[in-house]
């Protein structure tokens, strides 16, 4: 199911970016998508192509966001993320998530640049995965642990939405896959990434006012509302699988 992680075909940052858009017809089909993890994720950093057309999320989230959020805002967070690298060498050959969790590594000057930037790739590079999906509920396993981990599908969908509901200001509302298959829920404030802490991200919603803004203005409830119908359960099936076998990449 996972093609993303299985699949040797290198997509290099110029084919990324000359990539035509996927119709939606064919994003049906899911994972239709492969992307090189060692490409995104190592120094020159690239936004992955979205893996579904801007309008995969209509209605809940409309292609005009999609575009900004995934073009401007993510291209924004590499960019700066490469420019504060740039003469660093020594990081050149260091994976993003092990960039995020050796920040204190870094020269002072370049740490909160990197913390902010490196966080909003790797967070939104996880955001783009999981969605593009049909909502409804986790099946199989999944829907085993959410139920030992959360106490049922509904109490973690309230739960997560509570905590996504809490952020003061901009943020994250994410759960956590430990190497067990252990799930807990995490709030974030701005682009901090769990990766900081070497904690494993299985989903999770970003809850800045550029996700929703242009169609839910001040509304944050609505949005994360509609989400959850935007959800696509089988690739987080697949990062949960991954995720305990030690494959899961972002
Ligand atoms: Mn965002």
């Amino acid at each position: 199911m996972f093609a993303i992680l299985r699949r040797t075909f290198v997509l290099s940052a110029a084919a990324a970016a000359a990539m035509p858009m996927i119709r939606r017809a064919e994003a049906q089909s899911a994972d239709a998508t492969p992307i090189d993890f060692t490409t995104v994720l190592k120094y020159p950093f690239v936004v992955p192509p979205l893996p579904y057309a801007y309008d995969a999320n209509e209605p809940s989230i409309d292609a005009q966001t999609m575009q900004l959020h995934h073009d401007k805002h993510h291209g924004a967070y590499v960019a700066n993320l490469n420019s504060a690298l740039k003469d660093q060498h020594e990081f050149h050959d260091t994976s993003l998530p092990d960039l995020l969790a050796r920040l204190g590594d870094l020269t002072e000057t370049n740490r909160t640049t990197v913390r902010n930037n490196a966080g909003g790739h790797a967070n939104h590079t996880m955001f783009w995965q999981i969605m593009g999906g049909k909502g409804g509920e986790p099946e199989g396993e999944l829907a085993e642990v959410v139920t030992r981990d959360f106490g049922s599908f509904d109490k973690l969908k309230s739960d997560l939405n509570q905590a996504a509901l809490r952020v003061f200001g901009s943020g994250w509302a994410m759960v956590l896959v430990d190497s067990s298959g252990k799930l807990s829920l995490v709030a974030r404030q701005n682009q901090d990434s769990p990766l900081m802490d070497r904690a494993r991200v299985l989903f999770g919603n970003d809850v800045w006012e550029h996700a929703y803004y242009l169609k839910y203005q001040n509304r944050r409830p609505d949005y994360v509302n509609a989400w959850w119908s935007v959800v696509n359960w089988p690739r987080i099936s697949a990062r949960y699988a991954a995720a305990k076998a030690g494959t899961l990449a972002i």
